[in-house]
């Protein structure tokens, strides 16, 4: 009796327990502080002071020179951002929008983050080249675009937010430049259905909106699935 009680006790957790801290998952981290992070060299990017998470970044620079060595340039012009750092995005949009706030809350989800909810939140994300889709439709983008769909997914990348599809159908709009390390990602998510609750995502702007819209379902989860190594 008292195996099976605990046998059923057992079955309430996940197999895998969550490692990240909700710190970790909502972004309320100093990168430059933290040691999960190591700052980008200027070769791989347009910005001074951008992080990445090591196991990451190693394998970006993996990618970056088989790319390299095939005539691509992959540029990250977007890596790690906090929650503090995205409320200032977010609350900066919120106020040059004007408006009925729900209509207003969704017209940002577009493209851009609650604060405490964007993967770049997790050090795992970043973004590519130019934040337009149709950079990559044409040129040197179509030629960066077309490497990463055969090539990214050998060192772990995918890119999160495709075109809407049969298995995708919601969420953030397509997303050419945003590439992701799954095999980190993927723990990150599933730290945050189980720790991140509507009641983490506030100080910002319009924060209701996170419960009403419902942004964990529909926003973080409202992903691509990951390709199968
Ligand atoms: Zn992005």
């Amino acid at each position: 009796m008292l195996l099976l009680l605990m046998s059923s006790w057992a079955n309430h957790f996940p197999k895998e327990p969550p490692t990240y801290s909700k710190a970790d998952l909502v972004g309320d981290i100093n990168p430059s502080r933290h040691s999960d992070f190591e700052k980008l060299r200027s070769k791989y990017t347009s910005k001074s002071d951008a992080y990445l998470r090591k196991e990451v970044y190693n394998s970006f620079k993996e990618m970056w020179k088989a790319a390299r060595k095939d005539g691509v340039n992959l540029l990250i012009i977007s890596a790690t951002r906090n929650r503090h750092y995205q409320s200032g995005i977010w609350n900066r949009k919120w106020d040059s929008l004007g408006g009925e706030e729900e209509t207003r809350a969704e017209r940002i989800l577009q493209y851009s983050s609650m604060p405490g909810t964007s993967r770049h939140h997790w050090g795992t994300d970043f973004d590519l080249n130019a934040l337009q889709n149709i950079y990559f439709e044409s040129g040197e983008g179509q030629g960066i675009y077309q490497w990463l769909c055969t090539h990214a997914a050998e060192y772990g990348f995918y890119q999160p937010y495709i075109a809407y599809n049969g298995y995708r159908g919601e969420g953030y709009k397509e997303e050419k430049w945003h590439w992701s390390y799954y095999p980190l990602a993927s723990k990150f998510q599933r730290a945050y259905n189980h720790l991140i609750k509507y009641g983490d995502l506030q100080g910002f702007s319009g924060q209701e909106y996170a419960q009403k819209l419902q942004v964990i379902d529909v926003y973080v989860n409202g992903v691509d699935s990951p390709p199968i190594p």
